[in-house]
Parts: C-alpha cells; sequence; structure tokens
C-alpha cells in the first residue's frame, strides 16, 4: 500500500506522511475531520486537512503550552482552555495537583469525539474529575468572565474563519478582563520563521493590552518549518523571573520535553525573531 496525505502548509511548502491505514472521516458545520494511522508519526489527526497532532510529536506542543504557565502563576487554581478540543492540553493541565478547575471551551463537538474514538492518548485529558467541557465559541464565553482565571490557554486553529478572533486585540482585553489578579494567558502563535507579519501583529497588541509580554519557542517537526512559538501575556509574573523550580522538579519523571532547562532555553529568543518583537 502506497498511501500519502499531504498537508499544504504555505503556497510553497507542504508535509507528507505514509499512510498505514485511514481510520475515519467526519464533517461538521464547522470544518472536516480526519484520522490516520501513519508510518513514522503514529495517529494522525487533521482539521481541514491541516495537522492537528500526531502520537509520535504533540508532546512538544502540549508540554510546552501548560508547563511554562503553569510553573511561573504563584498559586494556579483554575485554568481555563479555548479550543483543545483533542485533550492533550487538559491532559498536561491535570498533572498540577493544585489546579482545582479546569474548563475547556471547544467550538466543534466532533473534534472531541474523533478524539475520544481514535486518539485516547492525548483525550485520556477528558478522563480527570476536574474538567468541565462546554461546547461554545471561545470569543462569546470569554466576555461574560470577569476575574474568574488564574491561567487562560488558547489552543487554537490557525487564525483562518472562527478561529480569527482569537489572534485579535479585543480578546486579549477580553482574556485580560476574564483574569484574576496574576493571570496568565499563553497561545499559540504560530510560526515565526515565516509568519513575520502574524508574529508582528499578534505581539504588538499583546505588548499594548498586558504589562507582561514574552514569546518562547519550541519545535514541533510536523507543524510548519518545525519552530512553534507563544505567546505568554500576564498582569504581573514574569516567565523567568517568577519561575518556581521545586514545581517543575516536580514534573520529573513524567514529561518527554519540558524541565527547568527547556523552561529558560524557550525563552531565549534568537535575533532573527528577537526583531520581530516591540
Ligand atoms: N495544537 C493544534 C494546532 O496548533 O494545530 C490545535 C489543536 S486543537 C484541535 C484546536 C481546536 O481549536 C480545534 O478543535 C477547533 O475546533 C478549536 N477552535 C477554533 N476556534 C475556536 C473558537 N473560536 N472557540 C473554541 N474553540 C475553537
Amino acid at each position: 500500500m502506497n498511501i500519502w496525505v499531504t498537508e499544504d502548509q504555505t503556497e510553497n511548502l507542504r508535509i507528507s506522511f505514509r499512510v498505514k491505514t485511514i481510520l475515519d472521516h467526519a464533517e461538521s458545520k464547522f470544518q472536516k475531520c480526519d484520522i490516520y494511522d501513519t508510518f513514522d508519526f503514529g495517529r494522525l489527526m487533521m482539521l481541514d486537512n491541516v495537522v492537528m497532532l500526531t502520537e509520535r510529536d504533540e508532546f512538544f506542543y502540549h508540554e510546552m503550552i501548560a508547563h511554562v504557565p503553569l510553573t511561573v502563576h504563584p498559586r494556579p487554581k483554575r485554568v481555563l482552555v479555548i479550543g483543545g478540543g483533542d485533550g492533550g492540553t487538559i491532559r498536561e493541565v491535570a498533572r498540577h495537583s493544585e489546579v482545582e478547575d479546569i474548563t475547556i471551551v471547544e467550538i466543534d463537538k466532533m473534534v472531541v469525539d474523533m478524539s475520544r474514538k481514535h486518539l485516547p492518548f492525548v483525550a485520556c485529558g477528558f478522563d480527570d474529575p476536574r474538567v468541565t467541557l462546554h461546547i461554545a465559541d471561545g470569543i462569546r464565553f470569554i466576555q461574560e468572565q470577569k476575574n474568574a482565571w488564574d491561567i487562560i490557554l488558547i489552543d487554537s486553529t490557525d487564525p483562518v474563519a472562527f478561529a480569527e478572533g482569537l489572534f485579535h486585540s479585543d480578546f486579549y482585553t477580553s482574556v485580560r478582563e476574564a483574569l484574576t489578579e496574576n493571570g496568565i494567558l499563553v497561545a499559540q502563535t504560530e510560526f515565526p520563521l515565516l509568519s513575520r507579519n502574524l508574529i508582528r501583529d499578534i505581539f504588538s497588541s499583546l505588548n499594548q493590552v498586558f504589562p507582561v509580554s514574552r514569546m518562547y519557542l519550541a519545535p514541533v517537526p510536523t507543524y510548519p518549518t518545525g519552530l512553534w512559538s507563544f505567546g505568554f501575556a500576564s498582569k504581573g509574573p514574569d516567565p523567568l523571573r517568577d519561575f518556581n523550580v521545586q514545581r517543575a522538579a516536580a514534573l520529573a519523571g513524567k514529561l518527554k520535553y519540558y524541565t527547568g532547562d527547556t523552561h529558560r532555553h524557550a525563552l531565549t529568543i534568537p535575533p532573527f525573531i528577537r526583531e520581530l518583537l516591540p
């Protein structure tokens, strides 16, 4: 069998996986979802032909979106995840015993259902008793939240269609109002090697809306260019100054990528990216 599946990552860049088995296909009013078993990367979820995650490399992204803010906030009790319907981000948040409430707001129930059916290694995140799932638009949901969340994680698709508003300054203002006193926002912010104008705009907005804003980086081999960025913004905590080494050490042995050293290294921004930041 010689079946290949391809994502057009940009107009001029593609990634292809050789497929062992086509596992499932579903469509919702928002998007279509395909699940494959691939030779080198295990199970693969695509939404509208864009790679969301693979079994082999999802840990880079999910560990980094969760553990950087969770080792920086002084008392993280209430965590809100917007997007992230596969469950990988909440799986990582749930490793922190001091967190009491994990709420996830995913717009598309189909993503949760497909993940539960085919991707147990990430969907296990939904099994934690502290997790509450809302099927709703995160942009609307956040507008009704005031002073409610210690950490908000934006685990979204790319800034198109119903996810586009998650990258706008108005949305970041609503997030700031939804955060408690020492609140932290972390958002996935795309690939700095090629998405340069987008990165400039996102970080300029974060810088205007929050007193503290920083970028950090992680490899995600199956995302465009392999080098991914995250926006960290807060009402006070700084990911370098306020990093809790003991909390990071307590995760040792449970994770594949995140450590205290990874944390510091991720926040070291090389010159070709530094020049995009305010
Ligand atoms: N890590 C992935 C990436 O960067 O490619 C993202 C994974 S996760 C599956 C992204 C989720 O965000 C999708 O399931 C999508 O339905 C959800 N999403 C997009 N826009 C949303 C919105 N406005 N409100 C809530 N969820 C949203």
